[in-house]
């Protein structure tokens, strides 16, 4: 469910708010209205989406605009978990500084909240950061995660980084590295810098060769894969919920599903249980996906 649109950031490389326009919220009413209708036709979760989506409402504070009490996102994030039938709601793309306090105490508060954030760190060196106009430091990055992994211990991040950004050293790679060691996301959308035309960063000095950014990339992608893989190791013997969402792409007698931090899980179950969520013993680990066993019983929701 879309929840607002354009951006207000004007990050450096970035063409979103040259194309979509300055942010703008949608009414809270609204939302709330079209995740009842979604329950009503049998929909669990909910994904709330918007380029900036955690500066939700910003403008209005949770206060009064045009007669109408529109919520902060925070409340909105309520309002949507409250709806009667939805089970999991998650939201996405969200930014670093717009992570508020009571953001993160809502993940401990509010069941229906998934406890997985995508939250795109993009680099980790504080000089590329400052040129893309990302308006935070790694250290208040970090910051907030580790609040988060203090609070919740099976929280599940996932970012996006871009590398060879114009001037980014090898010291500057190396940052990055750091972070994603100390974080160990989940998983990691990795891109390299691409000049789009219009934007600032495009008209920035060294520009990097395409050699080098493609080497970092793949450093990057092999050191990911490895913490991918040892991340979900990790979950073998655990029992997990897992929303059902249909047939397996790779075998036609296997159903494919969600738990609630988005690991992909594959399993032996009928597909009659699509749309459910039901209890999965986790029995493999492979680097983009876990394999489960259905334990059967009533886990239908
Ligand atoms: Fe906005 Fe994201 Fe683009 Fe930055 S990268 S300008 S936050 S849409």
């Amino acid at each position: 469910v879309s929840i607002m649109r354009g951006c207000d950031n004007f990050c450096a490389y970035c063409i979103v708010p040259y194309t979509r326009g300055r942010e703008v919220s949608r009414a809270s009413s609204a939302i709330i209205g079209e995740v009842e209708s979604l329950a009503a036709s049998g929909v669990k979760e909910i994904t709330l989406l918007g380029q900036n989506v955690n500066s939700y409402g910003r403008r209005s504070g949770g206060k009064e605009v045009d007669g109408a009490t529109e919520l902060s996102f925070t409340g909105l994030l309520k309002g949507v978990s409250g709806v009667k039938g939805i089970e999991r709601v998650r939201f996405v793309t969200s930014h670093p500084k717009d992570i508020s306090e009571e953001l993160i105490l809502l993940f401990g508060s509010e069941p229906a909240l998934v406890r997985h954030l995508h939250l795109p760190l993009q680099s980790g060196s504080d000089a590329v950061l400052k040129r893309m106009g990302r308006g935070y430091t790694s250290g208040e990055y970090m910051e907030k995660i580790e609040k988060l992994k203090k609070l919740y211990s099976d929280m599940a991040f996932t970012t996006d980084i871009i590398v060879g950004f114009p001037g980014e050293t090898d010291e500057d790679f190396e940052s990055t590295m750091d972070i994603i060691k100390l974080v160990r996301f989940d998983n990691i959308f990795s891109f390299k810098y691409s000049p789009r035309p219009g934007t600032p960063a495009s008209d920035l000095p060294d520009q990097l060769p395409e050699e080098v950014k493609s080497k970092r990339l793949a450093i990057l992608q092999r050191l990911q894969r490895e913490i991918s893989m040892e991340q979900n190791i990790s979950l073998v013997g655990q029992k997990k919920r897992v929303f059902i969402e249909g047939r397996s792409r790779n075998d036609a007698m296997e159903v494919t599903g969600r738990t609630p931090c988005n690991r992909v899980v594959n399993l032996k179950a009928p597909l009659e249980l699509k749309g459910s969520i039901i209890d999965v013993l986790i029995t493999d680990a492979f680097s983009n996906s876990l394999r489960g066993r259905y334990l059967g019983g009533d886990a239908q929701c």
